[in-house]
C-alpha cells in the first residue's frame, strides 16, 4: 500500500520547501520530493536559488567585490598591500561551503517541522480516490491528497548553440569557471547576466554583454537605469545594447560570437567563455503532467489562477514553474499562501510590493511602480530624489554613487513606487516595501526618525524631496 499524505509538495526550492514546511506547521502530514544532487549524489535541497542561484552568485559577488576594495579602495583608507592575488579554486570551495551550509539548513528544518522528504524525481502516475499517485524514482509511489507543484525553471540556451557548461555557459557553468578567463562574453544584459559579469570584471577578465533590447533594464526606472549604466561602463563593462546575435562557434582557443550591432554593421565578438543569460524556462520535465491531465500556458509554465490553483482539484502550482516574476522570494510567499489555503485560511500575495534587486554594485532595488509605468498609465504623481553623495554614512563608506527615488500620488501623497541604485539598495528597500504594504504616504517616511547616520537617511530624504524640502541637499 502507497503511504497516502495530506499534501506532497514536487520539487524543494525556496517555493517548494517554504510550502512544505507551512504546511507542516498547519498539521498536515506532509512530504516534499526533490531530484537535486550534490557532487557526492547525495540531496541538495534548496533548488536553483541555493545550489545555482541566488545563494552562490551572493557569495561570489562578496569575494570579488572584497578584491575590487582591496585592489582599488584599500589605499584611500591608508591601507597599503604589498601584493593581491586571488585564487580562483578557494573561492569557488567558499561557494560551495555557503551553498552546502544552506542545504543542510533546509535538511534540518525538513527535521525540526517533520516533513518527510524523498530524494529522487517525483511525477504524477495517476489520479486516485481522494487524491494523486506520485511516482518517486528510486522508491515505493506515495499518494498525496494534495499535491503543490514547484519544479521551477531552467535556463534558455540560444538557438544553436547549446550548452556545454565548459565555452557556452548557463547560470550553472558560469559559478564554477576554475580559472580567470581573459575575456568573457555575456549574451544578456539582464539580473544574472549583469550579476555574473560583474563578479569575473572584478576579478580582471575583460567583459563585454550584448544586449538585444535598444534600453539598459528596460524594466528598471528609467533614471535609475541610466545611473546604473554610467556606474558600469566607468567599471569598465562593455554593454553593447540594441545588437542581434548570429551564429555562435566553439573553436580551439574559445568562443566567437557574430552579431549585428545597432547601428547595423556585422561585428564579431571572440572570448575565452561565454555565459549565456536570456532568460529561464518553466521546467516540467519528467512531472509526466500527462498522466492526470495537468494543463501548461502557451510558454510551458503550469497555468494556475490568481491563487495558483492549477486546472485539476487538489493540485496547486507555485514559483518559477507558473506566471510572474522568476524570483526566490515570489516563490516562497506563493508557496505559503498555498499551503494556508489548503488550510482554509486567507493566504495572500501582494504582486504590487515584490521587491526587485540586482547585487552588482552599485547596487539596484525597486518596488513598485517606475515612473515610465506612470506616465504610461497618465497617473499624476510627484517624484523626489535624494543623492547618496550627500548622505554622511555614504560618504564614510566611501560609496557615494547613486540616489533614492520616491514616487508618490500627486494628490493622496500614497507612495507608488521607490527605486534605488546605490549602496546596500538591496537592504533599504525593506522599508519602502512595509511602507507600501501599509499605504504609507510620502510623508510617513519623512516624519520617522531614521538612525544618523545611516544610508536610511537618504530614503527619508527622498520622501522629502517629493514635497520639495529636502533638509540636507
Ligand atoms: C544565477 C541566478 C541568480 C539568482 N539570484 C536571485 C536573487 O538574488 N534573488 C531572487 O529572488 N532570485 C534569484 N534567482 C531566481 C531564483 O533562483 C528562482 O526564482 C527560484 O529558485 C525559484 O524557486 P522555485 O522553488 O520555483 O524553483 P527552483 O529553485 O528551481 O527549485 C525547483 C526544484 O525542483 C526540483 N525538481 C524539478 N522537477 C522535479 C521533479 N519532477 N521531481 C523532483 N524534483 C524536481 C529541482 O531539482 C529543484 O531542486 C536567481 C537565479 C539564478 C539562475
Amino acid at each position: 500500500m502507497s503511504k497516502t499524505f495530506d499534501v506532497v509538495v514536487i520539487g524543494g526550492g525556496p517555493g517548494g520547501y517554504i510550502a512544505a514546511i507551512r504546511a507542516a506547521q498547519l498539521g498536515f502530514d506532509t512530504a516534499c520530493i526533490d531530484e537535486w544532487k550534490n557532487a557526492k549524489g547525495g540531496p541538495a535541497l534548496g533548488g536553483t536559488c541555493t545550489n545555482v542561484g541566488c545563494i552562490p552568485s551572493k557569495a561570489l559577488l562578496q569575494s570579488s567585490e572584497h578584491f575590487e576594495h582591496a585592489g582599488h579602495h584599500f589605499a584611500d583608507h591608508g591601507i597599503g598591500l604589498k601584493e593581491l592575488s586571488i585564487d580562483v579554486k578557494k573561492m569557488l570551495a567558499r561557494k560551495d561551503t555557503v551553498v552546502k551550509q544552506n542545504n543542510d539548513g533546509i535538511l534540518y528544518l525538513f527535521k525540526k517541522n517533520k516533513v518527510t522528504f524523498f530524494h529522487g524525481r517525483g511525477s504524477f502516475s495517476r489520479t486516485v480516490e481522494g487524491g494523486y499517485e506520485i511516482a518517486v524514482s528510486g522508491g515505493e509511489p506515495i499518494i498525496g491528497k494534495q499535491v503543490i507543484v514547484a519544479t521551477g525553471s531552467n535556463a534558455r540556451a540560444l538557438p544553436g548553440a547549446p550548452f556545454d557548461e565548459e565555452r557556452i555557459l548557463s547560470n550553472d557553468g558560469a559559478l564554477r569557471i576554475g580559472a580567470l578567463p581573459k575575456k568573457l562574453g555575456l549574451i544578456g544584459s539582464g539580473v544574472i547576466g549583469l550579476e555574473m559579469g560583474s563578479v569575473w570584471r572584478r576579478l580582471g577578465a575583460e567583459v563585454t554583454v550584448l544586449e538585444a533590447l535598444p534600453v539598459f533594464l528596460g524594466a528598471v526606472d528609467e533614471q535609475i537605469a541610466k545611473e546604473a549604466l554610467k556606474a558600469f561602463t566607468k567599471q569598465g563593462l562593455k554593454i553593447e545594447l540594441g545588437v542581434k546575435v548570429g551564429e555562435v562557434k566553439v573553436n580551439g582557443k574559445g568562443v566567437s560570437v557574430a552579431y549585428t550591432d545597432a547601428k547595423g554593421e556585422a561585428q564579431s565578438l571572440d572570448v575565452d567563455r561565454l555565459i549565456v543569460s536570456i532568460g529561464r524556462v518553466p521546467n516540467t520535465v519528467g512531472l509526466n503532467a500527462e498522466a492526470v491531465g495537468l494543463k501548461l500556458d502557451e510558454r510551458g509554465a503550469i497555468a494556475v489562477d490568481a491563487e495558483c490553483r492549477t486546472n485539476l482539484p487538489g493540485v496547486w502550482a507555485v514559483g518559477d514553474v507558473v506566471r510572474g516574476p522568476m524570483l526566490a522570494h515570489k516563490a516562497e510567499e506563493e508557496g505559503v499562501a498555498v499551503a494556508e489555503r489548503i488550510a482554509g485560511q486567507h493566504g495572500h500575495v501582494n504582486f504590487n510590493t515584490i521587491p526587485w534587486v540586482i547585487y552588482t554594485h552599485p547596487e539596484i532595488a525597486w518596488v513598485g511602480e517606475t515612473e515610465q509605468q506612470l506616465k504610461a498609465r497618465g497617473a499624476a504623481y510627484k517624484a523626489g530624489t535624494f543623492p547618496f553623495s550627500a548622505n554622511g554614512r555614504a560618504r564614510a563608506l566611501g560609496d557615494t554613487t547613486g540616489m533614492v527615488k520616491f514616487l508618490a500620488d500627486a494628490v493622496s501623497d500614497e507612495i507608488l513606487g521607490v527605486h534605488i541604485v546605490g549602496p546596500m539598495a538591496s537592504e533599504l528597500i525593506a522599508e519602502a516595501v512595509v511602507a507600501m504594504e501599509f499605504k504609507a504616504s510620502s510623508e510617513d517616511i519623512a516624519r520617522i526618525c531614521h538612525a544618523h547616520p545611516s544610508l536610511s537617511e537618504s530614503t527619508k530624504e527622498a520622501a522629502l524631496a517629493v514635497d520639495k524640502r529636502t533638509l540636507n541637499f
